[in-house]
């Protein structure tokens, strides 16, 4: 007998899970709107002309070498992502009150923030959005804090809840921690108005509440940088605490590289420093080191004026083309005369659309259209082109017809 025979078959994760059942099916009209990975009007995946760039140059400097990173990884991207997130003038990174560290993409940064919370802060909540990504449960209860939500979405505007989220904000213990999407809110496609941000941002600091800025899609959402992060950069204006974790896996293309960063603003540089020092501990017994490559691919990007250009000028051609995605499915589905309001393919933000199909639509169009999507109705907008739009709009169309 093995020792293992106990072992069960542990299911699929929700999201990576659509990928596997895509690839099994033999169907040459199948897509998969399941995973949130950019792919262009071809329907492949993509290479960043600046990323080809950046690894060329990498690649021809001799004086390089794959030795390991500090702990916290390389400085040089670390300062740039910081600048990215916070802007060029943040008195924030003025002061040097910022800890930040490299992690392994938007995942591992905020795994390591969930893990440096639950050592050094006084308070174990913390509040999700309901819904939100489906891994930010498990990430932050392994980290080992207690998960909660507040409201966020309402199904019957299909925007948001923001009454209740105020309520449950409002409600939660002082010192709780709030989980925020910076911008383009997965899986629901819809963020606070600048004003909810701003009664937001006066309720969690008057409560005493720690926010949790997870950003994934700076760049993605709005096609710029700077939009994407006001959010983060009004938080920061106040001169209040914070945590960030950034992802560059969307909108850097880098999805496989795992290059990410976490950043804990403090009030000031000492605090700043020794915050650091245990995000070390942290992350040496965890991984000691993040990889070299994606990280020095970021810095060699965002740390050369020609190549920083370039990147934005591709990163609105790809947030563009996931607009117009939203107005050809929008347009699709009226001229079919599917009944309901569908403006909100329009309206919502970001790489998802939130399209209110229920479990059994969705298993509908899986079985009927080879369409692949999260069983909360989710479709990846990113994941669309020309040529497929029409054939999801008649799956939508036969769905709820
Ligand atoms: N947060 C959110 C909201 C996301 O949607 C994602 C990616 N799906 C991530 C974090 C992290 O992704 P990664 O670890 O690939 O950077």
């Amino acid at each position: 007998g093995s020792v293992f025979e106990h072992v069960e078959q542990a299911p699929e994760d929700p999201i990576l899970g659509v990928t596997v059942a895509y690839n099994k099916d033999p169907s040459p009209i199948k897509v998969n709107l399941g995973v949130g990975a950019y792919r262009t009007e071809e329907g492949k995946p993509v290479i960043l002309n600046v990323v080809r760039k950046a690894e060329e140059r990498l690649l021809a400097d001799r004086s390089r070498y794959k030795e390991y990173l500090p702990i916290t990884g390389l400085a040089d991207f670390n300062k740039l992502s910081a600048k990215l997130i916070f802007g060029k003038e943040s008195p924030a990174l003025l002061e040097k009150r910022v800890a930040t560290a490299q992690c392994l993409s938007g995942t591992g940064s905020l795994r390591v923030g969930a893990e440096f919370l639950a050592k050094h802060y006084f308070q174990r909540l913390v509040f999700l959005p309901a819904p939100t990504w489906g891994n930010h449960h498990k990430i932050f209860s392994n980290g080992g804090l207690t998960v909660k939500t507040y409201r966020y979405y309402d199904p019957r505007t299909r925007g948001l809840d923001y009454q209740g989220m105020v309520e449950d904000i409002r409600a939660a213990p002082s010192g709780s921690l709030i989980l925020l999407h910076a911008c383009a809110h997965n899986p629901t496609g819809v963020d606070p108005t600048p004003e909810q941000w701003e009664g937001l941002r006066q309720l969690i600091r008057n409560k005493r509440h720690l926010p949790f800025f997870d950003s994934a899609y700076q760049g993605f959402a709005s096609g710029s940088l700077d939009l994407d992060a006001l959010a983060v950069r009004s938080f920061v204006a106040d001169g209040g605490e914070l945590l960030v974790a950034q992802s560059f896996a969307k909108n850097m293309g880098l999805y496989g590289e795992r290059v990410g960063s976490l950043s804990i603003v403090c009030k000031k540089e000492a605090i700043a420093t020794h915050v650091e020092s245990q995000l070390k501990l942290v992350i040496r017994p965890m991984y000691s080191n993040p990889p070299i490559h994606g990280a020095s691919i970021v810095a060699t990007i965002l740390g050369d004026s020609e190549l920083y250009a370039e990147w934005t000028i591709e990163l609105k051609a790809m947030a563009n083309r996931i607009i117009s995605m939203r107005h050809q499915l929008h347009s699709a589905i009226q001229a079919r005369g599917t009944p309901g309001d569908w403006t909100h393919i329009l309206k919502q933000i970001g790489m998802f659309s939130f399209t209110g199909l229920n479990r059994e639509q969705v298993a509908f169009m899986t079985k009927e259209y080879h369409i692949y999507m999260t069983s909360d109705g989710r479709i990846s907008m990113a994941g669309l082109s020309s040529k497929t739009v029409p054939h999801l709009a008649d799956a939508i169309h036969a769905a709820v017809t």
